[in-house]
């Protein structure tokens, strides 16, 4: 086992942290939470939710709990603001994101405050969340016009029908979104379904309701109507459902078990879903990658948020004539990463975000030690740094029978596993039911190509470990197998808000007997007619 090191050090990238004293009841002041309480759409007399900082188990915010009454008028609302969004042009609708993204930036330390107030992860890790909303505002508000242009098609008859395809916004979004990427998950879906033209309901996890909030506030104050996003807050089992009840298309992110669940209710009322849910995503490091940079590579892809980010890596395939010296390596960077609770940047690592998830991780640990595997880093609680505080835990001689092997962690522990060929590292990276993300590492870009190629998984990343295809926003992202329906980025992320429409005119002759022809006549003209089309390669 390890020792890692806690923050009161410095390390070599990041020297003593300026500001890393400050707490989280100064970042996130009362007055800060009565304001964005306000944000939350429910009625009468509150029934108060509590939260607290994961960082220091301190109590961090009170909320009022909406009801199902409240999920209820939260849609009559979206609904009436919706119509007169609709009616404006795409591009009025994409300035807003675009003015969003530049106040984003600007208030960027507002945000990182509330992440990490919540979460309990380190500043970088939060900061990924800015990076990856400031790229969903960028690419919808520059190429929503595009994506939802009409477009000319070919008509049932050349030159008589006149075709054209066009994209209709859904109506009322209900999001329902989980607490480990609180501004990432409730912005970047929100946004393409903004720009489409429609409202959303968004239930997010109470825990990190706030960031949530502070999102709203700050679109708001970019220019979407204020009715045009509401906010519900309440358990997930009672609110949940209520959401989904009433939405037009409905977009989860969260567990495999619950997205089932939603995914039923949604089907019962035929509306569409897009489900982005859990993972146990796989990384292979070939016989010829650059073993420091994979070393590297795989404590971003391990490690970040404390491993609880769905395409996080928690499966490591290592060609055996490297597997020493490679793991050697990433032992060593993972023994030296600095754990930390500051707001500040600075900490390698953060905190748990719960007990629940404190329990999780322990247990599977703990589990698999106990039935044989080893500790090559990390592999303890740190309750003298924060109370939710687990060391990057690396473990070797994992077996199928231990509950870590196959089943979601969602913690910063990672198990090992060598391979002799390629064909067995493909097979054991496809092994489980999930298919969320991959990576491949590997000095022959061909070679990780063709690798990708044969891996049953949503995203792949070649020498990174999932930022490079999560950040490439143009192109979709999501899960195959149990990780997940539909996409989002690119235009799928849009085209899932609207309904296609296609409008087509038929000019001069119909489509059917006329001027006295009889049927029989018209069904020759017709079949000539399509020989001719099928000859002049017409599509
Ligand atoms: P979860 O499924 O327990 O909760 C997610 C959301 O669903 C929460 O807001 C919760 O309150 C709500 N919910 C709970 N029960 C519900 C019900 N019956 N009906 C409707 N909504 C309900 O998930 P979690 O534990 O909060 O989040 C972690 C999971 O999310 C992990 O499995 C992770 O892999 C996954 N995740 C996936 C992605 C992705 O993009 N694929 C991103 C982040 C997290």
């Amino acid at each position: 086992m390890t020792d890692i090191t806690a923050d009161r050090q410095t390390s070599r990238r990041n020297p003593a942290a300026p500001g890393a004293a400050r707490t989280v009841a100064s970042a996130v002041p009362a007055a800060l939470v009565a304001r964005l309480a306000k944000g939350v759409t429910a009625t009468g007399e509150p029934d108060w939710v509590h939260t607290t900082a994961p960082l220091t188990g301190d109590p961090l915010a009170r909320l009022p709990r909406s009801t199902p009454a409240d999920v209820e008028l939260a849609y009559e609302l979206a609904r009436r603001a919706q119509q007169t969004w609709a009616a404006l042009p795409v591009g009025r609708r994409a300035a807003v994101l675009l003015r969003f993204h530049d106040l984003l930036l600007a208030r960027r330390d507002e945000a990182l405050d509330l992440v990490q107030a919540e979460t309990g992860k380190s500043r970088l890790h939060a900061f990924e969340e800015v990076l990856a909303a400031a790229l969903a505002a960028r690419h919808y508000g520059r190429k929503a016009s595009s994506y939802l242009r009409d477009r000319r098609r070919s008509g049932a008859l050349p030159v008589l029908t006149h075709t054209v395809e066009s994209r209709r916004p859904k109506g009322v979004i209900g999001q329902i979104s989980p607490w480990n990427y609180p501004l990432e998950l409730s912005v970047s879906d929100a946004l393409p379904a903004f720009v489409a033209g429609n409202a959303v309901v968004t239930k997010p996890d109470t825990q990190t309701a706030l960031t949530a909030l502070w999102a709203r506030e700050l679109l708001v104050e970019a220019g979407l109507p204020a009715d045009l996003w509401q906010l519900v807050i309440g358990d997930g089992p009672v609110i949940g459902p209520a959401v989904v009840d009433r939405a037009d298309y409905v977009s989860f992110t969260g567990s495999t078990r619950t997205g089932r669940e939603v995914a039923q209710k949604a089907a019962a009322r035929l509306v569409g879903a897009s489900l982005e849910l859990g993972g146990k995503n796989p990384m292979l490091v070939l016989a010829d990658a650059d073993l420091d940079k994979a070393a590297e590579g795989a404590v971003r892809a391990c490690f970040s948020s404390a491993g609880q980010l769905c395409i996080s890596i928690e499966r490591l395939y290592v060609h055996r004539s490297v597997a020493d010296d490679f793991l050697a390596r990433f032992a060593a960077r993972t023994s030296a990463m600095r754990l930390g609770g500051g707001l500040a940047y600075g900490a390698d690592m953060g905190s748990l975000v719960s007990v629940q998830q404190l329990e999780t991780v322990t247990r599977h640990v703990e589990e698999a030690v106990k039935a044989g595997a080893t500790v090559l880093a990390g592999g303890q609680a740190r309750p003298e740094l924060g109370p939710l505080f687990f060391e990057p835990t690396i473990l070797d001689g994992v077996t199928p029978e231990m509950e870590i092997c196959a089943q979601e962690t969602f913690g910063p522990v990672v198990s090992v596993y060598r391979f002799d060929t390629e064909d067995e590292a493909v097979a054991a990276a496809n092994s489980t039911a999930y298919g969320l993300n991959s990576s491949v590492w590997t000095t022959d870009h061909r070679r990780g190509r063709a690798v990708a190629a044969r891996l049953r998984t949503g995203t792949v990343n070649i020498n990174e470990a999932y930022a490079a295809a999560y950040g490439s926003i143009a192109s979709p992202m999501g899960g195959m197998g149990d990780s997940g329906l539909g996409r989002r980025h690119g235009g799928e992320g849009i085209l899932r808000f609207t309904e296609a429409q296609t409008v087509s005119t038929q000019r001069l002759l119909p489509i059917g007997p006329s001027f006295g022809m009889d049927d029989e006549k018209f069904a020759a003209l017709f079949t000539t007619g399509l020989k001719a089309m099928k000859a002049l390669r017409f599509k």
